[in-house]
């Protein structure tokens, strides 16, 4: 690898390596991990200290906890099979069956068990009926004898949701849940990037329920979420040592700053042989996010920095800001404009590690999800960790309990709270008043550049970019902020995307992406 100042090209004497990922997130090491288990030499460049990305620790009252993401929808099976392809198949665990619950102006109550998004499969059920009253459960009902009207193709998931059931369904059921999931509003919310298939389902059942439930009896049977015992942050310890195991190297505390194509040359003299891209490196500053950075784990001596490295491929892992910055240095052409995305959410999560028998009973299932404009709260939804995984209660002397409250909603500035202000929020919300001396430990995660990606347009924004990315020989884009929030479908698209790579690197062409 050559100095930043040298300027003398690697590719004097061919590439440093085959592939340079830049971001360590899930999106960047399950690329990385494929490709190097396929023979390609991998480099990750990793902004912070440590790998992982929002799926990350931190250390309370001696416990290590997940700071960031904490679970994985089970859809296809995609995130399971990595866990167990990374030798973690014998901790996937579904989360404690109660359920989380709703809490609006006026009450609190298990959110309806039958139901997507939490819109009900069954709107006079009861356990609908004790949310949105004998009115709403009827207005809802209506939704089964209206005609469809296909006037226009429906993206706006709030849309539907109001014309379909009403108000009171979208307000106290639906706004919650999507807030929670997607820091969005259901009004901004693209159905078909949220709830693949509703629509669709929709026309050939005749209603939004029908719909719901024909989805729910195709998923497969039993949670919708998983975990991993010990967390999910296990998952990246497992994918960093799986990827040292298979050649690939990872660098931490080291941020790519601009990307140059440096020519057509290549590995070889194949005619189709790729072109080398060189890219600069330097010294990361403290990151601002998140504010809790654990201490590096990597015992292996720092690589230079600055200093150029070239690579026959790229792949731009690095989250939506950074790598928008980065596609249009690689000279990508027709990127939809930097004006044309959403602004990402900010968003916090406050644990608290308390001591208190009371929470033994698990008052409020797995946690509390808030209706915006409920007065009395401000944070966004709670997640009582230690009723909703049963191995960290395990871990725990008994009653002691993890509370996560998250803060920050699509579209507002994040405040962040103080302790005083978590702590009576999570009494609110638990129903069981809590005091500040109660707290054995706690602290603030804060995460910027997150979440907003399911809002309507995205997914023709996305569709934009990557046509224009695919113009780009060597060059990839990988992400949750493409490939839709959340691991599942963050880590199916890493994998299709390095299996593409790696058919290119062979020399064979690549399906269309
Ligand atoms: C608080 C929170 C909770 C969540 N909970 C869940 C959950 O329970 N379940 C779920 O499925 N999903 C959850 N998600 C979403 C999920 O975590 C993400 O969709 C997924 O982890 C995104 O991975 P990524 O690799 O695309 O991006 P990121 O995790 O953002 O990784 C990008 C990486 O690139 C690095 N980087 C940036 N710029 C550069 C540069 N110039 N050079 C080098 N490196 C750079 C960054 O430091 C970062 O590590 C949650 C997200 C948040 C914020």
């Amino acid at each position: 690898m050559t100095d930043v100042g040298g300027g003398t090209p690697a590719a004097a004497g061919g590439p440093d390596v085959d592939v340079l990922v830049i971001g360590g997130g899930a999106a960047g090491l399950v690329t990385a991990l494929q490709l190097a288990k396929l023979g390609h030499s991998v480099h990750v460049v990793e902004a912070r200290e440590r790998p992982g990305g929002f799926v990350s620790e931190h250390e309370l009252a001696g416990i290590r906890l997940d700071s960031g993401a904490e679970s994985f929808a089970t859809r296809k099976g995609t995130v399971a099979a990595l866990a167990a392809e990374v030798g973690l198949g014998d901790d996937v665990v579904a989360p404690n069956r109660a359920g989380a619950w709703v809490r609006w102006n006026g009450g609190t109550a298990p959110l309806p068990a039958a139901g997507i998004l939490g819109i009900p499969g069954v709107p006079l059920a009861d356990d609908v009926r004790r949310v949105i009253g004998w009115g709403g459960s009827l207005r809802a009902y209506l939704d089964r004898l209206m005609p469809l009207l296909r006037v226009r193709p429906e993206h706006d998931l709030g849309d539907i949701v109001r014309r379909r059931m009403g108000r009171r369904v979208l307000d106290r059921l639906v706004t919650p849940v999507v807030a929670g999931v997607h820091s969005a509003d259901p009004s901004d919310v693209d159905v078909r990037t949220v709830a693949p298939g509703l629509t669709q389902a929709m026309t050939t059942q005749g209603s939004l329920s029908g719909a719901v439930m024909a989805l729910r009896e195709q998923a497969p049977a039993g949670s919708q979420v998983q975990g991993i015992v010990g967390g999910m942050h296990r998952l990246i310890s497992a994918l960093e040592e799986q990827l040292a195991f298979y050649g690939g190297t990872l660098e931490t505390g080291t941020r790519v700053v601009s990307l140059q194509r440096s020519g057509e040359a290549g590995l070889d003299d194949r005619p189709d042989a790729r072109p080398l891209w060189s890219v600069e490196l330097a010294r990361a500053t403290a990151p601002s996010t998140p504010s809790a950075t654990p201490p590096p784990t990597s015992a292996a001596p720092a690589s230079p920095v600055p200093r150029r490295v070239t690579a026959r491929a790229l792949v731009v892992a690095a989250g939506f800001r950074p790598a928008l910055t980065l596609l249009a240095d690689a000279g990508v052409a027709a990127l939809p404009a930097a004006t044309a995305w959403p602004e990402p959410a900010s968003v916090a999560i406050a644990t608290l590690v308390v001591d208190d028998a009371r929470l033994d009973a698990h008052p409020r299932g797995t946690g509390v999800l808030v209706a915006p404009g409920t007065t009395g709260v401000t944070a966004k939804a709670l997640t009582h960790a230690t009723a909703k995984w049963a191995w960290l209660a395990a871990q725990l002397p008994p009653h002691r309990h993890v509370l996560r409250l998250s803060y920050g909603r699509g579209g507002e500035t994040l405040v962040e709270p103080e302790l005083a202000t978590v702590v009576a929020d999570a009494s609110t919300l638990l129903g069981v008043p809590l005091s500040v001396a109660d707290v054995v430990d706690s602290d603030l995660v804060r995460w910027d550049d997150s979440l907003a990606f399911a809002t309507v347009g995205h997914k023709a924004r996305v569709a934009q970019l990557s046509e224009a990315v695919a113009a780009v020989p060597g060059l990839d884009v990988v992400g949750a902020w493409v490939s839709g929030t959340g691991l599942a479908a963050t880590v199916e698209q890493a994998k299709t995307t390095a299996s593409g790579i790696a058919a290119e690197l062979r020399g064979h062409a690549r399906l269309p992406r």
